[in-house]
């Protein structure tokens, strides 16, 4: 074939070819932590991407929309929501050498169903003012009651809680879970209760020395100029435990089993990997790159560096049954002070 005939093939290709079709996803995350990764993926590969944001109830509106469902992908927080994705069937298995090259194996799923693209450390926020340098390291040490009255704490029954919980269990089985739990219970300075900021502000406010909140908070609040001053009171510490690391959950990508657009979502995911990628997603959400060697915001960057707990996921999400039992039998959400 000469020049002429190649180009005259490859212009009719691009005239008579299939159009290329937009990916549609359907995602629990803020619109606008998601927006910028896909401008980049538009801006490279000329494919647009749609993005409805599901606050609540993604699982009921793929099983109502069946395989007429519009969305391509699904992207969520936390191994408990990509669970509830799988366990209802709503999506595919997508084999990809770039996705299981790129991500490590404890953080996608065995069964290549969803992808870790981010993570993030449940860790320990400390008060500047009334916690030393040194005085908690591990996750045990919560249990220690040396910290009784000093801990604030969500929700046992929170998604973050349960997973760490799970960790726990992973490493010191549900006995030893049942223990550390009731330990962490008696340290409480006052009744489960907000989210995860709220733990900070109770800190900053002198209600407690110390919280479990996720590393990507203060990234938020150091951003707000109502939440400044919350996180200008604490430090982060990164726990690990005492045979382990730092606990870590994930926001991942999953691909629907209806797909209309299946080529283009798995150009998509792949692209979520590259370290151009990595790097725009994880630093507008104040995560960590799931890709070895992408580059950290400085804002992350400073809170200091940390070794990832090495507990598969897959394994994590097996002990969330035995996790709820623990915390509903021991009444952790009715704690109350005497
Ligand atoms: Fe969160």
């Amino acid at each position: 074939m000469n020049l002429r005939n190649i180009l005259l093939a490859s212009t009719c290709a691009a005239i008579a070819g299939p159009a290329i079709a937009d990916v549609n996803i359907y995602t629990t995350r803020q619109p606008e932590l998601i927006q910028p990764v896909m401008d980049a993926f538009t801006a490279e590969t000329g494919i647009g991407v749609n993005l409805s944001f599901v606050d609540d109830g993604i699982v009921e509106r793929l099983r109502a929309e069946g395989t007429r469902s519009p969305a391509d992908l699904v992207m969520t927080v936390d191994i408990a929501n990509l669970m509830q994705i799988v366990d209802a069937g709503v999506v595919q298995p997508v084999e990809s050498d770039v996705l299981t090259s790129a991500i490590p194996a404890e953080l996608r799923s065995d069964d290549n169903l969803w992808f870790g693209l981010t993570t993030r450390a449940r860790v320990v926020y400390a008060s500047k003012e009334r916690v030393a340098d040194g005085e908690v390291t591990t996750y045990e040490d919560l249990a220690d009651e040396r910290w009784a009255g000093r801990i604030c704490s969500r929700s046992g029954l929170n998604n973050y809680n349960l997973a760490l919980l799970s960790a726990v269990i992973a490493h010191k089985g549900e006995d030893g879970a049942r223990e550390w739990a009731a330990g962490l219970r008696e340290n409480l300075a006052r009744r489960p209760e907000g989210n995860d900021r709220a733990q900070v502000r109770a800190i900053w406010a002198g209600e407690c020395d110390i919280s479990l909140t996720n590393t990507y908070y203060m990234g938020q609040m150091v951003n707000d100029p109502e939440q400044q001053a919350w996180a200008e009171s604490v430090r982060i510490i990164f726990p690990t435990f005492e045979d382990g690391g730092t606990h870590v959950n994930v926001s991942g990508v999953a691909m629907t089993t209806s797909a209309p657009n299946r080529d283009e979502a798995l150009q998509l995911m792949e692209f979520l990997v590259s370290p151009a990628a990595q790097q725009i997603y994880a630093e507008t959400n104040y995560e960590y790159p799931v890709l070895e060697g992408a580059a950290l915001s400085d804002l992350v960057a400073s809170w200091g560096e940390f070794t990832p707990d090495d507990v598969d996921l897959n394994e994590l999400a097996s002990h969330r049954p035995a996790s709820v039992r623990i915390m509903e039998e021991g009444n952790f959400d009715g704690y109350s002070r005497r």
